[in-house]
């Protein structure tokens, strides 16, 4: 019989009490946060352009973009977001990383951008992050691309994997809101806060929004750390489990037969 403590280990948080010295920055930082440089060196990384220009959200062009990318359905959305020159990480992507999974999907995880291995491979948490989060699915009795949908704020990789700016999740916020009209899926976990922030609308800490239900458009959303942040900061992994279980419950009682809303009992 597999116990809870054996869940526990599957996904990394066994032992249960071992606390260990991190550095202070990794302690204070959800994913992106502080890592990498500021973004006012944007310009200066971004040396090498693919493309002549950019057009940028707040132009004239801008509404009748998201009009088009509301209306998109599956088979256009990834090749529109490759053709995407919306911000200046067009001009450095090697692959834009749409989102992967079961298109019908109960559960959407959001993380914040792809990093290097993403954007080399085109698909979203496939670095440790995403063996992390697999690890985590997997103790949800949930599997990549079985009930699950995993998509990020950002579908380009932002240099030296620095946090989105304001601009650029702007940018590409028509994106995940129309992958999310698409799944129509019965639970969102945001992780970290770039996808908190950007789902929420809000600017607030990942300690406030998480352990409650909210709800993005009429779809609850659980707030938890990123993986990318669990795996340097040990002691929170035991609250993430603890969201991910809040988000099981939430999605049982919404619709007790929902697709893939099946795993052990918490
Ligand atoms: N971190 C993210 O937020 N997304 C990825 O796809 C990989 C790492």
């Amino acid at each position: 019989m597999v116990t809870r403590d054996d869940r526990l280990r599957e996904i990394g948080l066994w032992p249960r009490w071992t606390l260990r010295a991190q550095p202070r920055a990794a302690q204070v930082t959800a994913a992106g946060d502080g890592d990498g440089p500021p973004a006012a060196d944007q310009a200066a990384e971004d040396g090498l352009s693919r493309v002549a220009s950019v057009s940028t959200p707040g132009t004239t062009q801008a509404p009748a973009r998201e009009a088009r990318i509301a209306t998109l359905d599956w088979e256009r959305f990834g090749a529109d977001v490759d053709a995407c020159i919306a911000c200046g990480l067009c001009r450095s992507r090697q692959r834009s990383v749409p989102g992967v999974g079961d298109v019908h999907a109960a559960w959407l995880f959001v993380g914040e951008a792809p990093g290097a291995e993403e954007d080399a491979q085109g698909e979203p948490f496939v670095g440790q992050a995403g063996k992390l989060l697999d690890s985590m699915l997997r103790a949800l009795g949930l599997a990549r691309g079985a009930g699950v949908y995993i998509a990020n704020v950002l579908k380009c990789r932002p240099p030296n994997n620095r946090a989105p700016t304001p601009a650029e999740a702007a940018a590409c916020r028509p994106y995940l809101d129309r992958q999310i009209e698409l799944i129509a899926p019965g639970i969102v976990v945001a992780l970290g806060k770039s996808a908190a922030n950007t789902l929420l609308d809000n600017d607030a800490t990942i300690g406030s929004l998480r352990g409650k239900v909210h709800a993005y458009r009429g779809i609850p959303l659980v707030v938890t750390y990123h993986p990318a942040y669990l795996l340097r900061t040990l002691q929170d992994k035991a609250k993430s489990w603890e969201d991910l279980l809040l988000a099981r419950r939430t999605l049982r009682a919404a619709d007790p037969a929902a697709r893939g809303a099946t795993g052990n009992p918490a």
